[in-house]
């Protein structure tokens, strides 16, 4: 089988690694001339260009990409493609980019690899990125089930935890445990910032140890990152919000209150829920 990788950054890169391990012909498509050159020195693609018509003889094509570009790759790859290749992406939304591939390419199906890092570009790719790490495909009624199988045994033989769910579904659960952290960790950043006393801000980032680290990863990183969040899926993040806005209002009523008992149930309950989500 032979795979094509559209966008050898973090993710394609990371991919076109394990596939390359597991003996597969692994062709790369970048449109920086020097990432090209760097994957195929770095051994993560049998051979890499710029040109998408490139990919006409792969069998299963991963679209690793900005969000915001997938549909206008897909579009332009699309030509180029036989009639039995199957299409598949990488992207952090789905309900946005199915809608719109979907009827491009109806051997389509949307994926989500949950493992990444604040790093980009070929360079940061490594190998067994996703082994161990939740891979979610998100089928609609419409994709073919052989496409489903060939997809699902691509992600088993990463040694990813496959999981499938509608697209809709995907994008109100990841609301919670990506998009959620990306805007509350930033807006903890700029909370700190707003301290009115320069000495105290100065003294506070010279303090500044593990849990800030901890809890300022994500709202430090990568801000093209969560601009895509919001844009793509705008709904469930607001409604993710609302949600939190309210759990902070909760947290302060107590406090002024002074109501520690509600204050250790709530932290005591944190702490036994905490472990299910990692
Ligand atoms: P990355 O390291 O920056 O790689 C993105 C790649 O897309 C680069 O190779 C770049 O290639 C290409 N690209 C950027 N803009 C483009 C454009 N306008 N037209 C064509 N190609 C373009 O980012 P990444 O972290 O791998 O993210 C790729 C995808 O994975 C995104 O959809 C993201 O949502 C998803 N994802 C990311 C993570 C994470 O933690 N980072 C986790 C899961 C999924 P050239 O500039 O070389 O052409």
């Amino acid at each position: 089988m032979k795979i094509g990788i559209v966008g050898l950054g973090l993710i394609g890169g990371s991919l076109a690694y394990d596939f390359r391990a597991l003996g597969y012909t692994v062709l790369g498509v970048s449109r920086q001339p020097q990432a090209c050159v760097d994957a195929v020195k770095l051994g993560a693609v049998d051979a890499a260009s710029a040109d998408l018509a490139s990919l006409a003889p792969v069998d299963v094509v991963f679209i690793c990409t900005p969000v915001s570009v997938i549909d206008a790759i897909a579009t332009r790859l699309i030509p180029h493609l036989s009639s039995q290749a199957i299409l598949t992406d990488v992207g952090s939304v789905k309900g946005s980019v199915v809608k719109v591939l979907t009827p491009l390419w109806p051997r389509f199906l949307g994926g989500h690899p949950m493992a990444g890092s604040e790093e980009t570009g070929i360079h940061a790719a490594q190998s067994q990125l996703f082994a161990s790490n939740p891979y979610i495909l998100t089928p609609t009624a419409e994709t073919p089930p052989d496409v489903i199988e060939t997809m699902t045994a691509l992600v088993d033989k990463l040694g990813c935890n496959l999981y499938r769910c509608s697209p809709t579904v995907h994008d109100r659960a990841v609301a919670w445990i990506s998009h959620l952290p990306k805007m509350t960790s930033a807006a903890l950043i700029t909370a700190c910032l707003s301290e009115a006393d320069p000495e105290i801000v100065k003294l506070a980032q010279s303090f500044a140890s593990s849990g800030f680290r901890d809890t300022s990863r994500v709202g430090g990183g990568n801000p093209e990152l969560g601009c895509m969040m919001a844009q793509y899926n705008r709904e469930e993040l607001l409604r993710s919000l609302q949600q939190y806005r309210q759990s902070l209002d909760q947290l302060t009523d107590i406090i002024e209150r002074s109501d520690w008992s509600s204050l250790k149930a709530l932290l005591q309950q944190t702490q036994t829920e905490r472990p299910k989500f990692l």
